[in-house]
């Protein structure tokens, strides 16, 4: 592709703005979960007009068919005259256009996917991800595109990074633009009666939209979010925005998130403004999504844009996008105050460390490799994927901590991480048409940070050895174990233990209940589980001759027989029963504490990784 990528855009420039692409999108029908979307292509030069749907979605690595959801297709001229048409593929559409005419391609679609890549509408609102809705026009994705809200009079508040095309909305329509078709689909649209509140920090405007059905305490949100915003703006030294948008949805079952240019969409459990460490969790995902704001929408590999909406777009390096970010955004809710220094090294231990320890799958396959092949790995979501791979999430956090801790020592505590992406950033702006290679950020991390680690950081990415934890913790005074968990004595009256002590058992595998029926969802490889010919989809119905009916009976069960002999298990395998023996091992706890002998020289270390 040789047409400039351009992803930037401030309101001001699509103001009075025309375009000749323009979707008119209106909700007669959203009671049935549909958007009525007519596509006016005006000003065509060719007499064959190709239109396509994009099949992923930039950010979520998987062929996702949108437009499985689109129907009722119907193509004419402006006057109303049918034009010949047929499908080319399952995402493209050619139309015969002999005299050139102004198109018109009406169509129905189906929004009744709730989440944060996909497009949702009912009664009471409409979240409409232009990506999956939206189809282009061959050769025309540089030009300026419009978007016509026809008005549902029950619907008060549109909220959408794309900009306003006139200063003042008409009584019916409302106009948005995007300055191509890059930008449009990475704008998502939320029309309907939800909370919103706006808050400046560096003469820029950050507006946060809250879709849920829950009170939400909005003034606390927003000082929260202004405080991740402020962090992050100290960190990166600007914002490449003039308007930002949080896109938060609250809903019973919804988490993640997705990063777009100007905003970006993340869903919570409402008990994430109940519950404090799953509020911890909230703002480490916004954190998190905030920070692809630099890194991957612009710093980025140079496979992941422009993009080809067409196929799988291959890169190597999620380590960068992804794992880059996983290890930033605790990181800097620590520096936020969301985590005391203890809370963020039980975080790095438990959903870090810990988290990776349990991945059979590391000794497997490379970081890289897991990046390379996501589209058929962490995204087919398998309950196996933990014996064969390593998340690129979870595994480059810690490489990237682990690459901070390295530059530290080597610098003997004059550089770090922080720096290397400052100047990323930089670089970045001075020639933002092309991403980085790896080669690129390895030599820029060199030679910005003065130190060598090409050798240990390559063997990280490219191996599947176990990362060196210990020798690289202990250089800033910090004590990394793993221990066998042992069960906390509780006593009875003043004397007598009212459980002998005993050490937490080791199963292996996650179970699931249906109805007084307990399944096996995941099973470790090599865990007691696993050696015992226990298998993902078996059902587990007794332990020693006890019929168990509940997940926390048959843990208890498992518990109580401890470590010294053989469980007697039996299960079913697909309708037919069989009976087992299991050799429990002890439970490991991880943790990750500042040494009671620590030194100055460590201390400084220590104090510069979390503060610089
Ligand atoms: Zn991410």
């Amino acid at each position: 592709m040789n047409t400039p990528f351009i992803i930037e855009q401030s309101d001001i420039e699509l103001l009075n703005t025309t375009a000749n692409i323009i979707y008119d999108l209106s909700f007669e029908h959203a009671s049935r979960h549909c958007i009525s979307i007519k596509m006016k292509i005006l000003r065509n030069q060719t007499d064959i007009v190709i239109v396509k749907s994009p099949v992923w979605i930039p950010g979520s690595y998987k062929v996702r068919d949108m437009n499985s959801h689109q129907y009722d297709v119907q193509i004419h001229d402006i006057h109303g005259n049918l034009l010949s048409w047929k499908w080319l593929s399952k995402s493209a559409i050619e139309i015969l256009n002999p005299e050139k005419s102004d198109i018109v391609i009406s169509y129905e679609y189906f929004a009744n996917d709730r989440g944060v890549r996909t497009s949702h509408v009912n009664r009471n609102h409409a979240f409409i991800m232009p990506v999956a809705c939206l189809m282009y026009v061959e050769d025309r994705m540089e030009e300026i595109h419009h978007v016509a809200i026809h008005d549902n009079v029950s619907w008060k508040t549109i909220t959408t990074a794309l900009s306003p095309i006139h200063e003042h909305a008409t009584a019916d329509i409302t106009l948005y633009g995007a300055l191509n078709y890059h930008i449009l689909i990475d704008s998502p649209i939320e029309i309907g009666n939800h909370e919103s509140i706006s808050f400046d920090v560096a003469g820029a405007l950050h507006e946060i939209a809250v879709i849920t059905q829950e009170s939400i305490d909005m003034e606390w949100l927003k000082g929260e979010i202004k405080r991740a915003v402020e962090i992050e703006y100290a960190f990166w030294g600007d914002l490449p925005y003039d308007r930002y948008v949080f896109f938060l949805l609250v809903s019973e079952g919804l988490r993640g998130g997705l990063e777009h240019l100007r905003c970006n969409v993340s869903a919570v459990e409402p008990s994430a403004f109940q519950d404090k460490t799953t509020a911890q969790g909230m703002m480490a995902l916004l954190v998190h999504e905030f920070f692809h704001t630099w890194n991957v929408k612009r710093i980025r590999p140079i496979e992941l844009g422009p993009f080809n909406y067409e196929q799988e777009n291959y890169t190597h390096m999620l380590w960068l996008a992804e794992g880059f970010t996983s290890y930033y955004d605790d990181l800097l809710s620590f520096r936020c105050g969301f985590y005391s220094t203890e809370e963020y090294l039980s975080v790095l231990a438990q959903s870090h460390l810990g988290k990776l320890a349990r991945v059979p799958g590391r000794f497997s396959m490379s970081v890289k490799d897991s990046s390379f092949l996501a589209w058929t790995k962490l995204y087919a979501m398998s309950p196996d994927q933990q014996n064969q791979f390593p998340s690129y999430y979870t595994k480059g956090g810690i490489v990237a901590l682990l690459l901070d801790l390295l530059i530290i020592s080597k610098s003997s505590g004059k550089s770090k991480l922080d720096h290397a992406l400052k100047i990323m950033w930089e670089l970045y702006k001075q020639d933002g048409s092309k991403g980085f290679t790896e080669d690129q950020i390895i030599n820029l991390i060199e030679e910005v940070c003065g130190v060598a680690i090409r050798t240990e950081f390559t063997d990280w990415l490219n191996g599947t050895e176990e990362l060196p934890y210990q020798k690289l913790f202990s250089e800033i005074g910090l004590e990394w174990k793993e221990e066998i968990t042992v069960i906390k004595q509780d006593w009875y009256g003043d004397f007598r233990p009212f459980h002998p002590k005993k050490q937490s058992i080791f199963f292996g595998c996650s179970l699931a209940e249906d109805h007084g029926r307990i399944f096996v969802k995941e099973v470790e490889k090599d865990s007691p589980a696993d050696k015992a010919g226990i298998a993902i989809d078996d059902e587990i119905i007794s332990v020693n001759g006890k019929r168990m009916i509940n997940r926390s009976m048959l843990l208890q069960a498992l518990q109580a027989n401890g470590l010294e002999q053989e469980a007697e298990i039996i299960a079913n395998c697909d309708g037919k029963i069989y009976e087992t023996r299991v050799q429990l091992q002890s439970a490991i706890s991880y943790s990750l504490k500042v040494s009671e002998s620590i030194t100055h020289e460590q201390e400084r270390l220590l104090e510069f990784w979390l503060h610089g």
